[in-house]
């Protein structure tokens, strides 16, 4: 269709999925700083800060989190980060889990050099975040459910969705970081050339791989816009509706609409 796009089946995407990142795993960090300019550690930054995880009183047992498409550990770090920072809380564990061993593999490297390295503090699993299994991840597991710039690879947004209520305990927290629609016009178009343009160039020239980048792009112009997404986190059952910077809604947008944090609560 599009700039020489080929429409991939359904059931193909998912191991097209996987080898895109076996391919990106080992250069991923670089091209996303380069990709975004830097700017992703600054969402990820206020993602993380928005949601506040961690508490200050331990005589409760501690938050458990799981984030899911988690690849190289940036949400999962930070959640350990935040809650030993902001409430010197140690008891808080997150389950990392990511369908692609690879990028797991880069995400543990990276726990290694940290103090949460053989620590119960986070555990790493290879699994479907559209069917986690309920065995491994039972029913009301988790306080908080985090989900970073990965479900719009996944074939079944609702799907996914559906797992996530179903591993959150009542009153836990859904929330989604993810690229989204520019709602500014003419910062749409430039936005648009940006992407289509520079960064599978970025990829040949960074990665030596045009087409996993050129993926990349076109993931994100499928994505549903805010609104759409919102009302899919509705449809789920969870209940939508945060504050942001005082103001309500069910989500918020970062640069313009780049990016947009949803949440939603498990009733
Ligand atoms: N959350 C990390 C971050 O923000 O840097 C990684 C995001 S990366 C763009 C997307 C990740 O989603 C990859 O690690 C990929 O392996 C994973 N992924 C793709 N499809 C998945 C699925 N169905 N279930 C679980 N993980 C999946």
């Amino acid at each position: 269709t599009h700039f020489g796009y080929r429409e991939v089946p359904k059931d193909a995407k998912e191991s097209l999925v996987k080898d895109v990142f076996s391919s990106v795993a080992s250069s991923y960090d670089v091209m996303n700083d380069a990709m975004s300019l830097g700017v992703h550690r600054l969402w990820k930054d206020s993602f993380v800060a928005h949601l506040n995880p961690g508490r200050a009183d331990q005589s409760r047992p501690g938050m458990r989190c799981i984030d899911v498409a988690g690849g190289t550990c940036d949400i999962a770090l930070r959640i350990l980060d935040h809650a030993r920072e902001r409430h010197a809380d140690r008891e808080l564990s997150v389950d990392v889990v990511d369908i692609n061993p690879d990028m797991l593999a880069e995400g543990a490297k990276r726990v290694r050099k940290t103090m949460y390295h053989n620590t119960p503090q986070i555990a790493f699993h290879v699994g479907n975040a559209q069917d986690l299994g309920s065995e491994a991840f039972p029913d009301n597991s988790y306080d908080l459910y985090t989900i970073a710039f990965g479900i719009r690879n996944c074939t079944s947004v609702p799907d996914v969705l559906r797992e996530a209520y179903r591993v959150l305990k009542p009153g836990g927290t859904f929330a989604c970081l993810e690229f989204s629609k520019v709602t500014q016009p003419l910062f749409a178009q430039v936005y648009d050339s940006y992407s289509f343009s520079v960064i599978p160039l970025l990829g040949t020239i960074l990665a030596g791989d045009r087409d996993s980048y050129q993926y990349l792009v076109e993931s994100i112009r499928r994505f549903p816009p805010q609104e759409d997404f919102a009302r899919m986190i509705q449809e789920a059952g969870f209940a939508t509706g945060g504050l942001w910077e005082g103001k309500r809604g069910a989500w918020t947008d970062l640069w313009g609409g780049i990016a947009s944090i949803h949440t939603g609560v498990k009733l």
